[in-house]
């Protein structure tokens, strides 16, 4: 299962901050709220939880480095 950022729909303004950081083009506004439209596309960052001024936007996974 590809883990994505969750998104509370209450929470969310429709701001569009968190589609501004994301340089994958995972995210757009659809009805004015942030939907995740390309889940292959997030390579993880958390810049759009960051970013984002109502904690609408969270991203619980955990990344694990692998030393070489
Ligand atoms: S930054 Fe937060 S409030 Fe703004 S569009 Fe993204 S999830 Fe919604
Ligand atoms: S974690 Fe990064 S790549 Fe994934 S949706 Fe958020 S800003 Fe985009």
């Amino acid at each position: 299962m590809i883990e994505m950022p969750i998104i509370d729909v209450q929470k969310c303004d429709g701001c569009g901050l968190c589609i501004g950081v994301c340089r994958c083009n995972a995210l757009a506004i659809i009805d004015r709220i942030v939907t995740i439209i390309e889940s292959m596309e997030c390579d993880w960052c958390t810049d759009c939880e960051g970013v984002c001024r109502t904690g609408a936007i969270s991203c619980p996974f955990e990344i694990i480095m692998q030393e070489s």
